[in-house]
């Protein structure tokens, strides 16, 4: 991974050399960019070539960005609005004898003993989060695994990790991996990812016949996709 500054900006990008007699640059949908150069070019042209063009790799870095899974910066003090299950919710911290998190009267309240460091807060959420996140996945996905009931594979397992760029993958064998953010989303939002993910146990890759697997399972699909994208801000 080599590294280079246009601006403020930081474009880190890979080389691979090749037999061919032109410079390609592929921005990938999860950002990163890569480099196809002639097997003689130096580093000195490669870097030359890559400022060159480093305009166009950051309009298309954004371009792809707004597909990613984004959470804003939260401060974890009251007042913030914080998301469970597609609804929004305003946070209170307070102090009280042990510390707890509670959904009540249409407040997230996260209760602190002795102090309410933003560090300490942030922990007591995010536990919680992964706590619900834990259940509601692994009962939506009882649910979803019924709809796949015509097609032959075993109930895959869930394991639920934190990833950066991804909703959910499944390494096709057993697994489903799902984001633990994804409890922010509305369940129809959850399912949309366990209905895409369990698909792919049926077709590997995202081609016509996943598509028109994913469409009988969940005709509306698209929908949900878009929510998915667009409002979890
Ligand atoms: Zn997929």
């Amino acid at each position: 991974m080599r590294k280079l500054k246009y601006g403020t900006t930081d474009i880190f990008f890979e080389v691979q050399r090749v037999k061919r007699k032109t410079l390609a640059i592929e921005v990938h949908p999860d950002s990163s960019v890569h480099i196809i150069a002639p097997e003689q070019s130096s580093d000195f042209e490669i870097e030359k070539k890559v400022l060159k063009r480093a305009h166009w790799i950051v309009k298309q870095q954004e371009y792809f960005e707004q597909f990613l899974p984004r959470t804003p910066k939260r401060e974890y003090v009251s007042g913030e609005t914080h998301c469970y299950l597609g609804k929004s919710y305003l946070l209170k911290v307070k102090i009280g004898e042990a510390n707890q998190v509670k959904l009540k009267s249409g407040q997230l309240q996260v209760i602190c003993k002795e102090n309410s460091a933003p560090e300490k807060v942030k922990n007591l959420l995010a536990n919680w989060y992964y706590n619900h996140a834990e259940k509601k996945f692994q009962s939506l996905a009882k649910d979803v695994f019924e709809k796949f009931k015509e097609y032959d594979f075993k109930e895959p397992k869930l394991e639920i990790r934190r990833m950066k760029k991804r909703w959910g993958s499944c390494n096709t064998v057993d697994k489903i991996i799902i984001n633990p953010e994804l409890i922010k989303a509305s369940s129809k939002c959850i399912e949309y990812v366990l209905v895409h993910e369990m698909c792919h146990f049926v077709v590997k890759n995202h081609n016509k016949a996943f598509y028109t697997t994913l469409s009988s399972i969940m005709p509306n699909w698209q929908k949900w996709k878009m929510r998915l994208e667009q409002k979890l801000a």
